[in-house]
């Protein structure tokens, strides 16, 4: 069966056979954006995504991970630190969890990319990329958190480094500031793809089918021609693709399933923004109304770190609080005091992607470099050192090994060059990138018609939050395929 054009089909009741221009898999960021401008050509579209239609989380505890992201939150990548990597899953994916923060690609991160990947060099010149960046900026409503909109906790940051922070820019053109980016905005106050590029994708046809897993690629010879899947009910998917497969499955899943697909040379210089998070205990209760990450501090020339606010619903702002016992209990009544920053590191570490032997799934391997652990140590030391200079009464460094509280510029300045033990931190990774190459239109190489648009076909770590170079780099390959012949 094939049915109605411009339609979101929620699962399905019967076995679906479908047919188009283009096949993407996974409407995230930058699924959503190639079905935006492939449609505005013209050609038609068939979108499949694995998690079911955006809709916000109702709570912030563990049922809110469940709904919205892979595996409930607690996928893992293996390394000598526990790292979590969080993956949307969902209708506009990783976008519609995101804190919407759209942070233009610098020049030399893309002149450096450009000296070592030829193909990226031909691929995304800088000319189109920022042409495409306004392009997508512009129709994002991408715009500078205004003061209205900053959370205590992000004032606090601005006045600890004044001249070094700055408001961050954001898609959220209808945000009114409670803070559950990373729960689905309930007010559908941010650009995420799933009120902005699928919508637009639909009103020109484009067919999407939730909760429908791709499994695998369907091929005549090196040129990919379809895919099949699963959806959740059992019912069966499989799709022709007349002109080209589009892989937009995120930095862990598309390799995986070009992995499952026996494609060479997959899954190598894989990387991501591990980050950690540093709360603090205010002097009296915190005002959280605000955007979720309202400002930032980029550090990356000097050091490879960023500390960004970053306002967490009440459920894990919680797990920021250390201690265990009656002091863990009497911190935890002071929640409504806590704040909590992150410093998120630019690593030099490279990881990889592999199968899993037993459950075929992708499996992460990552492991920070002692230059990395060092960057780390001396932005958790700033971060605490803000935190007090702003006028929190300790911070919590979060790292095994360390004081668990500080309360004071001498203990912060006997941090600052402290080493950080293999195991000592839990890191977190939202920012993945790699691990797919690609050739100058964007295709896997050594395939044909086989399209990555997404985070795994970026050279490497971007050093700033990237959904405005996903979605620009997207929209440049999404450029050279419009006129393609079947
Ligand atoms: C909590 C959180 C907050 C973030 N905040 C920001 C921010 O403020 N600014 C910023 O720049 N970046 C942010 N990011 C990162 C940003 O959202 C991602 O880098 C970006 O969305 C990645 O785009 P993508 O297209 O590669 O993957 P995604 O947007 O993750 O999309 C991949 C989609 O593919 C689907 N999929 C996977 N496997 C299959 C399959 N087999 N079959 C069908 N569908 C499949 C997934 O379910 C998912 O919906 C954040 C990420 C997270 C998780
Ligand atoms: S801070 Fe709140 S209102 Fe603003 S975009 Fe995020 S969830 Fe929506």
């Amino acid at each position: 069966m094939n049915p109605a054009a411009g339609v979101l089909h929620d699962g399905a009741g019967y076995h679906v056979n479908e047919e188009a221009d283009f096949v993407i898999v996974g409407a995230g960021a930058a699924g959503a954006t190639m079905a935006r401008w492939l449609t505005a050509a013209g050609r038609s579209v068939v979108v499949v995504e694995e998690g079911p239609p955006a809709r916000p989380a109702t709570g912030d505890g563990r049922a809110a991970l469940q709904q919205l992201y892979r595996d409930s939150g607690t996928t893992t990548a293996r390394g000598p630190d526990p790292l979590l990597l969080l993956q949307g899953r969902t209708v506009g994916g990783s976008s519609f969890v995101s804190g919407s923060v759209h942070t233009a690609l610098p020049e030399a991160t893309w002149r450096a990319w450009a000296e070592r990947d030829a193909a990226w060099k031909a691929r995304v010149p800088w000319e189109k990329l920022e042409a495409a960046r306004a392009r997508v900026d512009n129709e994002l409503a991408v715009n500078k958190t205004p003061r209205s909109l900053l959370s205590d906790d992000a004032e606090a940051l601005a006045r600890a480094m004044p001249g070094q922070a700055m408001a961050t820019w954001r898609g959220a053109p209808g945000c009114v500031g409670n803070g559950r980016c990373f729960l689905g905005c309930p007010q559908a106050g941010k650009s995420s793809v799933n009120v902005t590029f699928l919508p637009l994708a639909m009103q020109r046809g484009a067919r999407i089918y939730s909760r429908c897993a791709v499994e695998g690629i369907d091929w005549q010879g090196k040129r990919a021609v379809g895919i099949h899947g699963l959806f959740d009910n059992g019912y069966r998917f499989k799709a022709r693709a007349n002109v080209a497969v589009i892989l937009a499955a995120g930095a862990v899943q598309t390799p995986g399933i070009l992995l499952r697909a026996g494609v060479k040379g997959i899954g190598a210089n894989w990387s991501c923004h591990p980050t950690v998070i540093v709360s603090g205990l205010w002097n009296k209760p915190l005002n959280y109304a605000g955007a979720t990450q309202g400002v930032d501090v980029q550090l990356g020339h000097e050091h490879g770190i960023d500390i960004e606010t970053l306002r967490l619903p009440p459920a894990w702002r919680r797990l920021t609080v250390p201690g265990w016992g009656t002091a863990l209990a009497e911190r935890v009544e002071q929640l409504d005091q806590v704040l909590t920053w992150q410093v998120r590191l630019r690593p030099e570490a490279v990881g990889r992607v592999r199968l899993g032997k037993l459950t075929r799934k992708p499996q992460v391997e990552f492991a920070l470099t002692a230059a990395d652990r060092r960057a780390l140590s001396t932005g958790i030391a700033l971060a605490a050192e803000g935190m007090l200079r702003a006028g929190a009464l300790v911070a919590w460094p979060q790292v095994g090994g360390w004081s668990e509280e500080i309360g004071s510029l001498k203990q912060v300045h006997e941090l600052m060059n402290r080493p950080i033990q293999p195991g000592a931190l839990h890191l977190i990774a939202s920012q993945l990138f790699g691990g797919v190459p690609t050739d100058a239109r964007g295709q896997v190489v050594g395939t044909e018609r086989l399209i990555v648009a997404d985070a795994s076909a970026l050279p490497g770590a971007a050093g700033v939050p990237p959904l405005s170079l996903i979605h620009a780099a997207a929209s440049v390959v999404a450029d050279y395929w419009a006129d393609a012949r079947p």
